[in-house]
């Protein structure tokens, strides 16, 4: 995902939250006996979901790991080049957040990678 202005962001989330609300009809009307528990317990689900969603839009929109300046190789000193955009699936308290960080690797093969943790990737328990 690329950078997203605050804009950006909160419209790529309201787009989220009305495909979240829409599922809720959705499952509404597929269960009309349902007890006020019950869709409780799917609107939690729904909303765990989209929350996970929703962090990582506040994460990725905003900052992905890609530095203006590279880093350099711990091992040989080089300046080490982007190579491509990984993912990394976050089991959070709110929901599963799916983070894109840049991923760098050393170009004289030394075998050092560097892979920016971003915002902290542990979660309180
Ligand atoms: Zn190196």
């Amino acid at each position: 995902m690329k950078r997203l202005s605050r804009a950006q962001r909160r419209e790529r989330f309201l787009q989220l939250a009305d495909v979240a609300f829409d599922r809720l009809e959705v499952w509404c009307d597929a269960h009309p006996e349902a007890t006020f528990g019950e869709i409780e317990a799917e609107a939690r689900r729904q909303r765990r979901e989209l929350m996970g969603q929703a962090i990582a839009v506040l994460i990725n929109g905003r900052d992905s790991g890609v530095r203006m300046e590279a880093p350099r190789c711990s091992r040989c000193g080089e300046v080490m080049q982007f190579r491509e955009y990984r993912a990394k699936t976050i089991r959070g308290l709110e929901g599963d957040t799916c983070l894109q960080r840049a991923y760098y690797v050393c170009p004289r093969g030394c075998g050092e990678t560097f892979f920016p943790p971003g915002p902290d990737s542990e979660t309180a328990q």
